[in-house]
């Protein structure tokens, strides 16, 4: 079992040329390492939430990185002690070590491959209390002010303008909703998936 904590929620606000826009920044502490999952651009932002669980840079273990856009990356000039996870490899300096895409060595945190937003897509699946937890990047992302409905169909439809692969990532967005009973997104509120309880007479004859 792990425990979780969202430091940042993610935003993405459209600006004049652009957009403000950091992603959604979750602390995992399992097996006695701290993972940081997808650090992001806002570095006063994100010091001041570590300050809060009493945490210094230096005290993370492994960063997470969902996938190669800037905004998810730029804080990790912060962590230069931190190894640097990816969907199959572990950066340390110079050194890239393999690992087998399936579980983070070491930790009960499961990888999952979810291409669509970005082919290197990946995202982590952690057991915690509350249920599966899905940090799910940019397989779900929104606006600020344009949260969509919750339901399955909504969600499997949310327009993703960055998007390289429309047909993955429709499959990553249905996996992670298969998986997971919570879903963390890129840029957005942690969501419950709603699943559709089985009917009183379904499965036999009344
Ligand atoms: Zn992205
Ligand atoms: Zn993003």
């Amino acid at each position: 079992m792990s425990e979780i904590k969202i430091l940042i929620q993610g935003y993405a606000r459209p600006a004049k040329g652009g957009y403000i826009a950091s992603p959604t920044t979750t602390l995992i502490k399992d097996s006695g390492k701290l993972i940081l999952v997808d650090p992001g651009a806002n570095d006063k932002a994100l010091l001041r939430e570590l300050a809060k669980e009493k945490l210094k840079p230096g005290d993370i273990d492994i960063i997470f990185l969902t996938h190669y856009h800037p905004d998810h990356i730029l804080n990790i000039r912060l962590f230069p002690q931190a190894d640097v996870y990816d969907g199959n490899t572990i950066y340390r300096g110079d050194r890239e070590i393999f690992y087998d895409g399936k579980t983070i060595p070491g930790a009960a945190v499961k990888v999952i491959a979810t291409p669509g937003h970005a082919h290197e897509h990946a995202s982590l699946l952690v057991e915690t209390k509350e249920g599966k937890c899905a940090i799910a990047g940019d397989v779900f992302w929104w606006e600020d002010g344009q949260e969509p409905a919750l339901d399955k169909k909504s969600l499997l439809r949310l327009t993703d303008e960055f998007v390289k692969d429309k047909v993955a990532l429709r499959k990553s967005r249905q996996k992670l909703l298969q998986l997971a009973d919570y879903i963390i997104p890129g840029h957005g509120k942690k969501f419950q998936v709603t699943r559709r309880k089985p009917g009183r007479h379904s499965g036999g004859p009344a």
